[in-house]
């Protein structure tokens, strides 16, 4: 997209922005001066030309999973000798993003940034009930391969990549090829995903105006508090939990907030953990940290470890259950834990990715999955705070492993 990265996503950003607000302005325009039956007929196929953009990230789910998580899994497990730093950086990590996607949940508890709007649920949609014991742990092992090529399979492709990569390592040198080809695959799907992204306006035009002609200012009011609470959320967890872990770390924060400050701005502006690596690197290094520690967290970090991610997408699941008016089960809430946990995981570090896996979270809960297209709408603001707490997270934990590992 465009001639360098930097300024293709600028552009990218200015593009779905502009989206955005003509979307909103066509949609209201239309409300006042057309006739109810034109405002619906342009409504139906504004949600169709939207529609097409969550049909193309569906199709792209199965592959994007298949390949990203295969390769790092044989990534990671080749460098089994680290075993030590691994083990910590994974349980910080896990830990982080767990406590993450609890403060999603509890922000659209508390605040319920949906409710009151009344969006209808697609035609045919029937709520799932919830599976119990048995059934439940049968439903992460679909019993075919062709399951495993739809959204709703993503679990079982989950761990069909898993295997696949542990597999790799078992293949001793031959293996390494594979590794290597499954990375390049992987970063295809990722380019794949930046090719969809060109449709990316149009569809954030389209559903703006949709929901505006649909649903009026109410979900403007809605938007709005979504992403109040999500920036109040993300950024307790920025300065709280992560001072926490700095201190665990024999670090003042006021030294980790200081060297943050850059590479939190890269990644607000860029909104890509990848592009923000080396400005992470440099702040890693800054607070002292040996090479070749964060050599091995933060590639790994910004690839796998996503606090605002995760805590993104579960407010996403509580917001868009809300919107449809679905209530969730207490297990359903447990199952968000567990499937942000995993999604985020998934989840490619660039610009969006966050919102093409919630798919695959939605699709574990049983909502809708045009709740993908809803959230797009606010994407880039909703990705930039998510991104710059992603990156600063994978730093905070660097100091403490550094500490951990003496
Ligand atoms: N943009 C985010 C990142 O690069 C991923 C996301 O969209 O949540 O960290």
């Amino acid at each position: 997209m465009g001639s360098s990265p930097r300024r293709g996503a600028y552009r990218f950003l200015i593009a779905i922005l502009l989206a955005f607000c003509i979307g909103i302005a066509f949609g209201y325009i239309t409300s006042i001066t057309a006739t109810k039956d034109a405002a619906s007929t342009i409504a139906s196929w504004l949600k169709a030309l939207g529609d097409i953009f969550v049909r193309l990230i569906r199709i792209v789910i199965p592959p994007l999973i298949l390949f990203t998580i295969a390769a790092a899994t044989s990534s990671i497990a080749s460098a089994r000798r680290l075993g030590r730093i691994l083990a910590i950086m994974l349980f910080l990590y896990i830990i982080t993003s767990t406590l993450a996607a609890f403060w999603g949940i509890l922000g659209g508890v508390l605040f319920q940034p949906g409710i009151g709007v009344g969006l209808q649920p697609p035609k045919g949609y029937q709520p799932p009930t919830p599976p119990s014991g048995p059934d439940l742990l049968l439903s992460f092992f679909m019993p075919d391969f062709a399951n495993l090529l739809t959204v709703s399979g993503s679990m079982t492709m989950i761990i069909f990549a898993i295997i696949l990569g542990v597999a790799t390592v078992f293949m001793g040198e031959p293996g390494r090829k594979i590794a290597s080809m499954l990375s390049l695959l992987s970063t295809l799907m990722v380019k794949f995903v930046s090719v969809i992204m060109y449709y990316a306006p149009i569809a954030v035009f389209s559903y703006a105006g949709w929901l505006m002609i649909s649903y009026g200012p109410a979900m403007l009011g809605a938007y709005a508090k979504f992403l109040g609470v999500q920036y109040g959320f993300t950024l307790f967890h920025f300065i709280a939990i992560y001072s926490i872990i700095v201190m665990l770390g024999g670090l003042n924060p006021i030294v980790y907030f200081k060297a943050q400050l850059t590479p939190f701005l890269i990644a607000f502006t860029t909104r890509s953990s990848a592009a923000t690596l080396p400005f992470n690197m440099e702040a890693a290094r800054k607070m002292g940290v040996p090479d070749e520690v964060f050599n091995i967290t933060l590639p790994i970090g910004a690839t796998v470890n996503m606090d605002g991610t995760a805590l993104y997408q579960a407010l996403s699941v509580l917001f868009i259950s809300q919107l449809f008016g679905i209530n969730l089960t207490s297990t359903q809430l447990g199952m968000v834990v567990m499937a942000t946990l995993i999604g985020s995981v998934a989840t490619a570090a660039i610009p969006g990715g966050g919102t093409i896996m919630l798919a695959y979270v939605l699709s574990v809960i049983g909502l809708p999955l045009e709740g993908v297209g809803i959230m797009m709408v606010i994407d880039p603001l909703a990705d930039a705070i998510r991104t710059a707490v992603n990156a600063s997270g994978d730093n905070a934990c660097t100091i403490l492993i550094t500490k951990l590992i003496g």
